[in-house]
């Protein structure tokens, strides 16, 4: 047994039946109904002593079956809280409690929950279900709560590994980055950190506007081995930070991958819809169904601010990025706190209307990784309040004149925003009561919002509670199967947002392909088209689109197109450089990438002629040592 184990059991009475890890916590099982019930006391003087983190729960013998424990649940949680699912975690004698109003299913102090662990002796857990339907969270709920004890088995497993060298001696220390894809360039983010003790990639995207050989990160190089990788941490769900994650599980990766919730769900969405979008474009995809359920089962969830040992050396904790649902900027104290690194990822430095702005407050700080998609001083973008102004008159005038105004969104953050904006600008008169339509990824992932509205800025939330947020408004109309596609674009004036956003497959580019030759139509980019899209070419003014297929299309465009810069989920410059400016503590060093290398180089000049930090824009395949 590891020692931290054996240090624990010898401090408690004899009542205990089993030990074991459930990732970095410590949980520890009893069959004595009155140590359960009396036990915290004790436990946490522990705790306060090891300064980690202990639960007790029940071991199999005390439960109370689950037919029993279900008609408890029901007898105690008031109607009112709407339960819409009991899920039972046998392996680990946790119940979930799936309801509309969790508020009033925990009670007051948490007094209902007490209640149900004194007469059930399961540990409940509340959770919110979505405003909205969602399958994909519905699925992964129940993957996490099978009847196997896998699970269990495989959070022991990275218990054992973190705490391997528990009180370690001190060995000599150094810690190298390498890039493997996101350097000099916008997608297939993908950062390899190394020490001693770990090996642990950050990210691991698709470039999906890119050609095939420079899709996907450098996984071929000699010192990545899948089999030895520790662990992998995702900040957010777009496919060219996350893409590429259950490719790992299909090349054998068996190691966590932690996330936030909300990335976890929209991960798991995205990669289905990359399957499906691949078998519509006749390739292979990558990986298949049972790749995203492995990842699935071996996701640790982690919320913001929530500090975490992931590997005997490293500890992590999440940020808020401000960029999409549950994005996050990573922070890493690495040999107990000899260095600590951030990396950013994407982030936003300015409220948007569904999130906050990202942190920039930190306990430690020695190196910045920052991202540059909007580095270069070009980028300084319009405010958010002229650029809602473009697009709402962008969208009059295309009504007027009897046409459709398309607005090609990211499935994940910018749809969200946009839905928001058009919302307000119907309340408010600005815009005409016409058909809004929905189609593609968004519908989902707007579900998903709905699940998660601790992630949302603090007016979303508000609303979501109160059940007045735009997403269930009713005005905005689903477009779900190729008919209802069909009578859109046939039919009267109208606002389409759709997935994706840089018109690389999915509904946006049907609809494109349909409206293009009309030139009372208009399509409007709100996010960053990568280069070699089919979006970035129409906004630097392609003439015709060629459609192959079996029988090849040109389709003439003469649409009229326009770009709003100022709606992106990205910092602008002046956010980046205001973000370094705010940042605490000072980092000794700056590293810029996710931007096209000029952007990236630009922003790394002002940064130090600024700051005097040492800066540095590494490329694909170069190791930095940070120490
Ligand atoms: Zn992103």
């Amino acid at each position: 047994m590891p020692d931290i184990l054996k240090t624990i059991l010898e401090q408690l009475p004899k009542a205990i039946e089993s030990a074991n890890f459930e990732g970095a916590n410590i949980v520890i099982y009893t069959a004595d109904k009155d140590f359960f019930l009396s036990g915290e006391e004790k436990v946490r003087e522990i705790v306060n002593k090891i300064k980690k983190r202990i639960e007790l729960r029940a071991a199999k013998a005390l439960l109370v079956t689950l037919d029993e424990t279900k008609k408890q649940i029901l007898a105690l949680v008031p109607k009112e809280a709407e339960i819409q699912n009991i899920l039972f975690d046998e392996q680990r004698s946790i119940v979930a409690i799936e309801v509309k109003k969790p508020g009033i299913a925990i009670g007051r102090g948490g007094e209902i929950l007490k209640a149900i662990k004194e007469k059930t002796f399961w540990i409940p857990q509340v959770i919110r279900s979505p405003a909205i339907k969602s399958k994909i969270t519905e699925a992964i709920r129940h993957v996490l709560y099978v009847k196997e004890d896998y699970r269990k088995k495989f959070l022991n497993k990275i218990g054992k590994r973190i705490y391997k060298e528990w009180s370690p001696e001190k060995k000599e220390e150094w810690i190298r980055i390498s890039f493997l894809g996101g350097a000099r360039q916008v997608g297939r983010s993908c950062l390899f950190l190394q020490t001693p003790e770990s090996k642990i990639l950050l990210d691991c995207g698709i470039d999906i506007a890119a050609s095939n050989a420079e899709k996907f990160p450098y996984l071929n190089v000699p010192e990545f081995d899948i089999k030895s990788i520790d662990a992998v941490i995702i900040s957010h769900a777009h496919l060219d930070h996350s893409g590429l994650l259950p490719y790992l599980y299909r090349l054998g990766y068996r190691g966590p991958c932690y996330m936030t919730t909300p990335t976890r769900d929209i991960g798991a969405l995205l990669a289905l819809d990359y399957i499906g979008v691949s078998y519509k474009q006749a390739v292979t995809p990558l990986y298949k169904i049972s790749d995203i359920n492995t990842m699935v089962k071996h996701s640790i969830d982690l919320n913001y601010n929530e500090v975490t040992d992931i590997t005997p050396d490293v500890r992590l904790t999440f940020y808020n990025a401000g960029h999409t649902l549950g994005s996050s900027m990573i922070h890493l104290n690495i040999s107990n706190g000899l260095h600590n690194l951030l990396y950013t990822s994407d982030f936003k430095f300015a409220r948007t209307h569904v999130l906050e702005l990202a942190t920039c407050k930190f306990p430690r700080l020695e190196t910045l990784i920052i991202e540059s998609t909007y580095g270069s001083r070009q980028d300084i973008l319009p405010t958010r309040h002229e650029s809602e102004e473009i697009l709402i008159k962008i969208i009059n005038k295309t009504i007027k004149q009897k046409g459709k105004a398309l607005v090609p969104v990211l499935g994940v953050g910018r749809a969200q925003e946009v839905m928001m904006i058009v919302d307000a600008a119907v309340k408010q008169g600005k815009l005409p009561n016409v058909p809004i339509y929905v189609d593609g990824l968004v519908w989902d992932v707007t579900a998903i919002h709905t699940a998660y509205p601790e992630f949302l800025s603090s007016s979303l939330r508000t609303q979501i509670f109160q059940d007045k947020s735009p997403f269930t408004s009713g005005l905005f109309k689903r477009v779900g199967s190729p008919q209802e596609r069909r009578e859109v674009i046939e039919g009267k004036p109208c606002i389409i947002l759709a997935t994706s956003g840089m018109l690389v497959g999915g509904a946006s580019q049907e609809y494109f392909k349909e409206l293009a030759d009309n030139k009372k139509n208009s399509i409007t980019f709100v996010s960053y088209q990568g280069k070699g899209s089919l979006g970035r070419q129409v906004q630097e003014g392609l003439k015709e689109v060629r459609f192959p297929g079996e029988k090849e299309e040109i389709v003439p465009v003469k649409l009229e197109v326009a770009t709003i810069d100022g709606l992106t989920g990205h910092a602008g410059r002046n956010e980046l450089l205001s973000f370094v400016n705010a940042i605490s503590p000072t980092p000794r060093k700056i590293i810029i990438q996710h931007g096209e290398q000029s952007k990236s180089l630009d922003l790394a000049s002002t940064l130090y002629k600024l700051h005097k930090i040492e800066t540095n824009v590494p490329r694909n395949l170069e190791t930095l040592r940070l120490r």
